[in-house]
């Protein structure tokens, strides 16, 4: 899906302590994504075009810049919006260290981030094996592609950044959740890998209640990459 020039932000949390490891921070929430996951909790992000224009996400950050030290860029799909570049330019231009938050699919977007040194800390979603991307995303398997550029990119850069991914039963089992990890102590990523349990409410694909939690103990302990698990 080509960057669409009608998408806005969304919406902005004007402070979280959990989202930016070690910054005091705020949240601002891309509208759109070009993938459709069925437990998406962000529907009516997704489904958005986005009301609020960026002069008014830098006021409000040029009114915060004493107290906050953290912009996490997310979504929907921060990388879709066309002036992606220019407003993390601007974030950083106030002084704040970025995080952006991705599904990887935009791999030529993070590498225009990186190649200016906009990004201060990167968190990926491994949606799921390619054999299950498009049960998971109900998008095309090459995206899947486009996100093992993204995650390789990241192993070879020196940008922080950590791997997650959600599960519910209905869509991936252990053997997957243990391909996933797999793949990425071969690629070479050394940081943690969480692996978060699907939580019920308000979702993109009508999913049910999962009625059975990931057997964690039936997964491999890794040596180079750290499991660690959310919501089990
Ligand atoms: S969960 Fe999937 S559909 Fe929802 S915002 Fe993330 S990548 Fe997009």
């Amino acid at each position: 899906m080509a960057a669409r020039d009608d998408i806005g932000v969304y919406d902005i949390t004007p402070f979280t302590q959990l989202d930016f490891p070690g910054e005091l921070a705020c949240i601002v929430w891309f509208a759109g994504c070009n993938l459709r996951c069925a437990y998406c909790h962000n529907p009516e992000m997704v489904r958005s075009v986005g009301e609020k224009p960026w002069q008014e996400v830098l006021a409000f950050l040029e009114g915060r810049r004493n107290k906050l030290g953290g912009v996490v860029f997310s979504g929907g799909e921060a990388t879709l919006h066309p002036h992606i570049v220019r407003f993390a330019r601007s974030v950083k231009a106030l002084g704040y260290r970025l995080k952006l938050d991705t599904n990887g699919t935009r791999p030529k977007v993070l590498k225009a981030l990186l190649d200016e040194n906009l990004l201060d800390m990167v968190a990926m979603d491994y949606k799921a094996p390619r054999n299950k991307f498009r049960k998971v995303t109900r998008m095309r398997e090459s995206l899947w592609d486009n996100f093992q550029k993204s995650l390789r990119m990241m192993v070879a850069g020196n940008v922080p950044f950590e791997v997650r991914t959600t599960v519910h039963t209905d869509l991936l089992d252990v053997a997957d959740v243990a391909q996933m990890h797999a793949d990425l102590e071969a690629c070479g990523y050394r940081g943690s890998y969480h692996v978060q349990n699907y939580r019920h409410g308000p979702t993109l694909g009508d999913m049910t209640r999962q009625d059975a939690v990931l057997q964690v103990a039936a997964l491999p302990v890794g040596q180079k990459v750290r499991v660690e698990f959310r919501n089990f």
